[in-house]
């Protein structure tokens, strides 16, 4: 991969990471563990394979992204920011009432495409947007991001069963595995077992990835939307709370605040994680 291209995308995440931070403030809770996981995977689709603009956010050829696992978007506004649509100074006021920027998802905010948060409901907003596609005969590409916690409700896998039987190759979802969900490691919960081997049995044509390698993130997003014929899922191996290295692996940073000292100490393990 083009070595300047990587730079750049390394330079986004870190933009990402760093908006995190300043969307989840002092002393508010906030997600900020679920959102540093996701952060180079949603960095390389805004700005590396996602076709889309701040000037034409109704353009119907604008490709679609959706933050299924809602309580994430902290790294969706980061980007959203960062590409423009609205103000870097929005991101301080997340959560505050009547704030364009709320907890999770809302369409009245620039650049959102659909209202997640309740788990498990994303991919089939994602179908059904990428069914539409295919009805109007527009080349657009659905992107759904999951965690893996989610990947226990049962709608899921309702919706990965309609996306093949209708060949929904404008649909690709990445899964989010970071091993961690709200209340501990995802595998005391569910046995969820072997995930690429479920989505394959589902029709889907699946890939595995180092979610935190930018490389690999961008060629198999590549490689994901020149499939025809089924749906692609991305297994993206991940670290929760990656690069603030006080919240890394921690389920206690799934929903928790900063102190002021913490804000530094992560603001500081950003920097030092993205100069490597
Ligand atoms: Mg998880």
């Amino acid at each position: 991969m083009d070595r300047e291209l990587e730079g750049s995308l390394r330079e986004k995440a870190c933009s990402v990471r760093l908006g995190i931070i300043d969307a989840l403030g002092i002393g508010n809770r906030g997600h900020l563990g679920g959102s540093m996981s996701s952060a180079d995977i949603v960095a390389v689709l805004y700005f590396y394979k996602m076709r889309h603009s701040p000037e034409r956010k109704d353009d119907p050829n604008r490709d679609r992204f959706i933050m299924s696992k809602g309580h994430a978007v902290l790294a969706q506004y980061a980007a959203l920011a960062e590409a423009g649509y609205f103000d870097r100074s929005v991101l301080a006021t997340t959560k505050s009432l009547g704030s364009l920027l709320q907890g999770h998802p809302e369409r009245t905010t620039p650049g959102i495409e659909a209202n997640t948060g309740s788990l498990g409901q994303g991919l089939s907003v994602g179908v059904g947007m990428a069914l539409a596609g295919k009805a109007d005969g527009l080349d657009y590409h659905v992107y759904v991001i999951v965690g893996d916690g989610e990947l226990a409700e049962g709608q899921l896998w309702e919706a990965t069963m309609a996306a093949s039987h209708y060949a929904l190759d404008n649909l690709t979802v990445i899964v989010d595995m970071n091993g961690i969900q709200a209340m501990g490691k995802t595998r005391d919960r569910y046995t969820i077992g072997n995930i690429p081997g479920r989505f394959a049995a589902f029709g889907w044509k699946t890939f595995e990835i180092d979610g935190h390698d930018i490389t690999d993130i961008v060629e198999t997003l590549d490689k994901a939307a020149a499939v025809r014929g089924c749906p692609t899922a991305i297994i993206a191996r991940t670290v929760k709370g990656r690069g603030v290295d006080f919240a890394e692996n921690k389920h206690a940073y799934h929903n928790n605040l900063l102190t002021v000292e913490e804000r530094e100490k992560a603001v500081a393990s950003v920097m030092a994680a993205s100069a490597k």
